[in-house]
């Protein structure tokens, strides 16, 4: 007892306990905070501007959490059907027939549903040929007119017989290797994206991709793509210090042949901050590839953005001028009611659609079918 009470009239020990009691509590505080509390900085954030960050990267982490639902090209054409199908609807919802009155109003709902003039003309020919031979102009009879048109235009630009699948959908039937898929588009289009999401699925089918980074314009282009190329677990071409995109083609396909890839996804600008024409560039990059290979590239395919409508149409007829397309990518229908662009570039542009976008992940790719298309829309 007296020992504690000499202890506790210690004026250096008393001093001490002020200083110390505080300065415990305020580091256990800390510390418990640190490794109780804090949350796990998310992945995406180390993802450069510009880049979608809710694509999940895989790692351990996210191997066990349970999948996000895929979605389904119905679900993400619902603004075009809306838009379309749904004012298509309204004509009858006071009527049960057409006259001549609401033949009007149909054709002004396809002047704006993005499908270009000659397809409206086209479907408002067959909507009336059918009503003038079955004479019935009820709603279920004009929307089999439109459909079936709709599917007939599509026959026509589509291969006849198209299985499921990125393979069936960019023609792996030919096993010469590397197959040559050249990207272009305008800057914004969804090029990266599509490419990450082309990887991923070709890698998934046990295809040895190789990515060529040929936007040597872009300064992001490069770094944007890596993050795909990691998110798709596939290789990426990018050699230090070269500008110019035909010497990344080029090397990108040498490099291909020599290790035996199965497919090389060459990017490339969307545009030029000199004044070089983009097409000038792009051909010449073409040119390049078939020095290396004479049959490449073997698809050149033009990302489109849906939500771009007659936009699209007025590029697609710029790049397959310049370029000769042979199948379009279609992206962002998801976000978008002008979906009926699909329709213009087949029949006014004679372009297959072979893949679609439907969301930003890089799962949301999907090949086209035109049965399930206008199922979707109509
Ligand atoms: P790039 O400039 O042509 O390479 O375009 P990016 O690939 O960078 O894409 C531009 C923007 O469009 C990004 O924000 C993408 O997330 C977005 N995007 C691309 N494809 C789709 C799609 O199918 N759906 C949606 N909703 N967004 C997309």
């Amino acid at each position: 007892m007296l020992v504690l009470q000499s202890i506790l009239q210690n004026e250096n020990f008393i001093l001490c306990l002020a200083i110390s009691v505080p300065l415990l509590l305020t580091v256990g505080a800390f510390l418990i905070f640190y490794f109780g509390f804090r949350k796990k900085k998310p992945l995406a954030e180390a993802v450069p501007a510009g880049v979608d960050s809710s694509v999940q990267i895989q790692t351990s982490d996210s191997q066990d959490a349970p999948k996000p639902k895929a979605a389904s090209v119905s679900d993400s054409l619902s603004l075009t059907r809306s838009g379309f199908f749904g004012r298509i609807k309204n004509i009858f919802s006071d009527k049960p027939r057409l006259s001549a009155n609401e033949l009007e109003e149909l054709e002004e709902i396809l002047y704006t549903s993005d499908l270009g003039p000659q397809t409206v003309q086209r479907l408002m020919q067959a909507v009336e040929t059918k009503l003038k031979a079955e004479g019935d102009s009820g709603f279920e009879s004009v929307r089999a007119a439109i459909k079936n048109e709709m599917l007939d235009i599509f026959s026509q630009t589509q291969n006849a017989v198209q299985g499921e699948g990125i393979l069936s959908a960019l023609d792996f039937s030919n096993e010469v290797k590397p197959r040559v898929l050249m990207i272009v588009g305008v800057n914004g289009a969804g090029k990266t994206t599509s490419i990450g999401k082309i990887s991923s699925l070709l890698a998934g089918q046990g295809k040895r991709v190789l990515v060529a980074a040929g936007d040597t314009f872009r300064a992001a282009a490069g770094s944007q793509l890596k993050v795909w190329t990691e998110r798709a677990q596939v290789e990426i071409y990018s050699p230090e210090g070269v500008s110019d995109p035909s010497a990344v083609a080029f090397g990108a396909v040498t490099m291909a042949k020599a290790q035996n890839f199965d497919v090389v996804v060459v990017d490339t600008a969307g545009r030029l901050h000199t004044q070089k024409s983009l097409m000038e560039e792009l051909k010449k990059m073409k040119r390049v590839i078939t020095k290396v290979m004479p049959e490449a590239p073997h698809e050149v395919l033009l990302v489109l953005d849906a939500s771009s409508g007659q936009n699209a149409l007025q590029q697609a007829r710029e790049f397959h001028a310049a370029l000769g397309i042979t199948g379009v990518v279609l992206t962002k229908l998801d976000g978008t009611a002008k979906g009926g662009v699909a329709l213009g570039l087949a029949y006014e542009m004679k372009l297959p659609i072979k893949l679609i976008g439907i969301g930003e992940g890089i799962g949301d790719l999907r090949s086209f079918h035109s049965q399930e298309f206008v199922d979707s829309i109509i």
